[in-house]
């Protein structure tokens, strides 16, 4: 299924895009909220939304001054009052009040909350016919086809900020679908890359969240751990991109330079590469068909030497084959692969596993 619809590409734009951010205090949030502050002429931003951190939110919202700030929590509702007050900022509590706000009209809403607790918010925001970029992939893989069918009803766009999936359209728009031979999905291999199993089965969270490329959320870091994390971005790639499952490889490249790679039926290889900070693909999405200045390092390959790469290891890391599995089972087995990780992240990050 190719889900990224060029309705949107025409437009002609001459006003700030507007701009809304769900899950703002996060990782994919912060990164976003630094670009936006960074380019206050070219967004506006309508509504900053979080889970329950109040000071950050309102900080970011001191900063942005959105219309709206929403926290996911309701007992915090009067926390964020307080916190706002003296500025024009409206704010709003509880879950009804996060999937409002990614209903109010906006050209972009950025999709970073994490986990499930983000599908009706995201199917909200693609109602609304903006473009999306999605960073949140668990809901394109719980529910990937009630996403797509969202997106297409009302001529939203959808744009992938996960780095791979990002580097992946960027190379994917360089040609033509019917041209792709095979999509190369690069991994770092996580933190446990070169562990036993005997190790791995002593690993503390502290050690599971230490990534040693990305700074990201813990949820995230530990599935990149497992690299459950790749079992789900495969299953992301299906719905993002016009491929078969059996056309989406896996390769691990530890210095996570390459972002990943499109193969051309001619034999040519197609990789997009940067250092690894998201800020660079979040650009690309914000300011999509163009491209913005981001405040990533530059990539020096001559300081690095050498790149890497290595086949995975699926008996060390079997989430990769289970990931493959619930593809040909139907949607209804990646929601409960999705589900069973989250429970079980959740039990690890909480010391119960
Ligand atoms: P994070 O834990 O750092 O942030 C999550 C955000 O969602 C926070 O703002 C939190 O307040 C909010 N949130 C959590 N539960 C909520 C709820 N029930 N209601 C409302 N808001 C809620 O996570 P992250 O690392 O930023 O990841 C976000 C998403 O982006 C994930 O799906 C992840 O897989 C994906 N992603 C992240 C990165 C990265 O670099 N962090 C890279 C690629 C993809
Ligand atoms: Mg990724």
């Amino acid at each position: 299924m190719a889900l990224i619809s060029p309705k949107k590409l025409q437009q002609a734009e001459t006003a700030p895009r507007t701009v809304t951010v769900l899950g703002a205090t996060g990782s994919i949030g912060r990164n976003t909220v630094d670009l936006l502050a960074r380019n206050r002429e070219r967004f506006q931003v309508v509504a900053l939304t979080a889970g329950s951190n109040v000071k950050l939110l309102a900080e970011q919202a001191r900063l942005l001054e959105p219309q709206l700030a929403i926290i996911g929590d309701p007992d915090k509702l009067g926390n964020l009052r307080d916190a706002m007050q003296g500025t024009a900022v409206e704010v709003m509590a509880g879950e009804v009040a996060v999937i409002e706000a990614a209903s109010w009209p906006a050209d972009i809403v950025v999709a970073g909350i994490v986990g499930a607790a983000g599908l009706r918010p995201t199917l909200a925001a693609s109602r609304q016919g903006s473009i999306v970029a999605i960073a949140n992939k668990e809901c394109l893989v719980c529910a990937g086809d009630l996403v797509l069918a969202e997106v297409e009803r009302s001529g939203a766009v959808l744009l992938p900020v996960d780095s791979e999936h990002n580097a992946i359209f960027q190379v994917f728009e360089a040609g033509n679908a019917a041209e792709v031979e095979r999509l190369i999905l690069t991994a770092s291999g996580g933190p446990f890359r070169s562990w036993t199993l005997e190790q791995m089965a002593s690993a503390t969270p502290a050690q599971a969240v230490a990534h040693p490329n990305w700074d990201m959320g813990r949820k995230i870091s530990v599935d990149s751990a497992t690299m459950m994390n790749k079992g789900l971005e495969l299953i992301e790639a299906t719905y993002l991109f016009p491929v078969a499952t059996e056309q989406i490889e896996v390769l691990v490249h530890p210095q996570s330079v390459v972002h990943s790679m499109v193969a051309y039926v001619d034999g040519s290889v197609i990789a997009q590469m940067g250092t690894p900070d998201m800020r660079t693909p979040i650009a690309y999405t914000l300011s999509w068909p163009e491209r913005m200045a981001a405040p990533a390092k530059r990539l020096n390959l001559a300081e690095i030497g050498q790149l890497s790469f290595e086949e995975p290891d699926f008996m060390r890391f079997p989430a990769l084959t289970l990931a493959r599995a619930t593809l040909t089972h139907g949607n209804g087995s990646t929601a409960i692969l999705n589900s069973a990780n989250e429970v079980a992240v959740a039990g690890f990050l909480d010391g119960q596993i």
